[in-house]
């Protein structure tokens, strides 16, 4: 990948857009115009804004179509518009400054409040059917939102927003999960905070609790519907996830059970 290398301290200049933008495009938020001291260039898509540090124009035009695509794909789920702020840093440092955390492992994009940041170094070694994917997942906790959920509902819920249109058979896109399921074994819980604490340890292991929410949220939308999946994960969020759940008749127990027998029969 060639990137100018660029790490301009995060200034608080104005910066003007590369180009006017079309007349539907959504207004820039006011923080994404400020990001940097130099080098930003602002490129709108249909629906999408994306914002490159030092960027090629081109590389943000391709961010853009597929920005906008992950947005219809999570206003298809949600059923409202999406319109998606994307901010693409010059490096993993540099966005890792941008999130305010300490660093950036494994990951090739994250949800930062409104908008989603690429890591450019990870993102670029992605396929294609991985950047769409990556960018629809952190698109969902944006428009969704993650707060007063259970991880394995806010991480499941995206990846279950993101893989659905992806064309990717399931034991394809749970292979680690499978393999684990083909030796004889089946998760007995589902996946808490510790499952997934990303510290680069167990890559493998990360890589099932996401497969194992992904599977937990499939199973409520192929048994009680897409629509009841989205409404749970919004009653979850006003009234706890054990309140949510019983609306459907169901406990944390019996879901278990129930996504268990469902883990078995698609990967078995
Ligand atoms: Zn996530």
């Amino acid at each position: 990948m060639s990137r100018r290398v660029a790490v301009a301290s995060i200034a608080l200049l104005a910066l003007a857009p590369a180009a006017a933008p079309a007349p539907d495009a959504p207004i820039l938020p006011q923080e994404a115009r400020y990001l940097w001291r130099d080098g930003a260039v602002v490129v709108h898509g249909a629906r999408s804004v994306v914002v490159g540090h030092h960027a090629p124009d081109r590389e943000l035009r391709e961010l853009a179509r597929r920005a906008d695509a992950a947005g219809q794909r999570v206003s298809g789920v949600l059923g409202r518009p999406v319109r998606p702020l994307i901010v693409v840093p010059g490096s993993a440092a540099e966005a890792a400054r941008l999130a305010g955390v300490g660093r950036i492992d494994g990951l090739a994009a994250l949800a930062d409040g409104g908008r989603v940041i690429v890591v450019p170094e990870l993102f670029a070694e992605l396929n294609s059917t991985g950047k769409d994917v990556v960018l629809a997942h952190e698109l969902t906790h944006v428009a969704a939102g993650t707060d007063h959920l259970p991880v394995w509902l806010y991480e499941g819920f995206a990846d279950y927003v993101s893989y659905r249109d992806s064309g990717l058979p399931v034991r394809t896109a749970a292979a680690e999960l499978a393999a684990e399921v083909r030796s004889g074994r089946l998760p007995g819980e589902l996946p808490g905070s510790a499952a997934f604490a990303a510290d680069g340890r167990d890559p493998v292991r990360l890589a099932r609790a996401y497969q194992e929410a992904w599977l937990a949220c499939r199973f409520l939308a192929d048994r009680f519907g897409e629509g009841t999946l989205v409404r749970l994960y919004r009653d979850a969020q006003a009234g706890g996830v054990d309140r949510a759940l019983a609306a459907l008749g169901l406990s944390a127990a019996t879901l278990t059970a129930r996504w268990r027998d469902y883990v078995r029969d698609q990967l078995a």
